[in-house]
């Protein structure tokens, strides 16, 4: 029912121009235009926070579309490197909005002129990790794309079985791994289907990259995960500095504060742009916990 909403044109509109869902939408997404991305930016970077941006758009098929995402984080980038933001704010990709459903090949060379971009302005890329049937293609650009940019970020989710082991390859030195749960729908072959199970791989996860050389970004809003991974940071003789934590955008925003008060790095996820809209949807059709995940946050704001 939400995947055929997400696709009628008059359900849009109604949801678009309602009162309430502007509401709910701008809890969780900056806007639709780079300006009022890098506004975004500048309010969270001055309450002592890192950023991370997100150009809203997925599984294009279309070569245009593709490349119209990558002059959008081009441009971007180039107001983040002359508002003085860049060192405070990276990009995040998903490479099925840059082509990887017509070519990895067309995928890889749109990432790398955002890479480009981004070594320009002084900042990094992270590559966002989508369904498991892209994983490895995704794992495949992003070590074509560490040979010239070491610090393209790669992203892993524990509710995937193979993440330990890809958690424990990947935490060499120089490299930026972000751990979340996983937010798509997956097989059991795949995927541990009980949650217990994904934190529990979560924490295996936690301490691979903690006991590697890499840098660990750990996402999620999870107040047991959060407490464990401090502990085990501790244990492992990682100062504040050499992780961080990163949450979305208007999901706990008082606890990121307080990590951030800490003294921790703490890195804000921010989606923005025109399509919104399929991207809510989307989220809250896969996964009937993304649903859940929405309304909790609107229901504690
Ligand atoms: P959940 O299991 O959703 O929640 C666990 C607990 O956290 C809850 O029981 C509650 O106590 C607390 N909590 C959660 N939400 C709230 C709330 N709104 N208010 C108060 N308490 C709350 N997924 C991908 O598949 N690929 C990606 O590339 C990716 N990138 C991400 C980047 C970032 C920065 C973040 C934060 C998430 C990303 N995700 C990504 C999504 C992620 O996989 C999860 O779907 C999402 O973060 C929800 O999982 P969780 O760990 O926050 O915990």
């Amino acid at each position: 029912m939400i995947l055929a909403a997400a696709r009628n044109d008059t359900i849009r509109s109604l949801v678009a121009t309602a009162p309430v869902s502007r509401d709910v939408v701008s809890r969780f997404v900056a806007g639709e235009t780079t300006a009022d991305a890098v506004a975004a930016t500048r309010r969270l970077v001055d309450s002592g926070l890192a950023v991370t941006l997100d150009y809203l758009g997925e599984d294009t098929t279309d070569a245009i579309q593709a490349a119209n995402t990558v002059d959008a984080y081009v441009e971007l980038l180039e107001h983040l490197h002359a508002e003085n933001l860049a060192d405070r704010a990276e990009v995040s990709v998903k490479l099925s909005a840059v082509g990887q459903l017509l070519d990895e090949k067309l995928a890889l060379d749109n990432a790398a002129r955002i890479c480009r971009a981004a070594q320009a302005a002084g900042t990094t890329v992270t590559l966002d990790m989508e369904d498991h049937t892209t994983t490895d293609s995704t794992l495949r650009v992003l070590g074509e794309l560490r040979r010239t940019w070491p610090w393209v970020g790669a992203v892993l989710q524990a509710y995937l079985r193979r993440t330990v082991d890809d958690a424990t390859r990947l935490a060499t030195e120089g490299s930026r791994v972000r751990l979340c749960k996983g937010a798509y729908s997956e097989p059991e072959t795949v995927a541990y289907p009980d949650t217990a199970e994904v934190d529990k791989s979560y924490v295996r996860c936690v301490n691979a990259l903690l006991a590697g050389e890499g840098y660990p970004m750990f996402a999620t809003h999870d107040p047991r995960l959060i407490r464990i991974i401090g502990e085990r940071a501790r244990v492992h003789g990682r100062e504040p500095g050499g992780f961080e934590y990163q949450m979305l955008f208007g999901i706990r925003p008082e606890e990121q504060l307080r990590l951030a008060r800490l003294g921790n790095t703490v890195r804000v996820y921010v989606p923005y742009g025109g399509e919104w809209y399929g991207y809510l949807m989307r989220r809250m059709a896969e996964r009937p916990a993304n649903t859940m995940f929405f309304l909790r946050a609107v229901m504690t704001r």
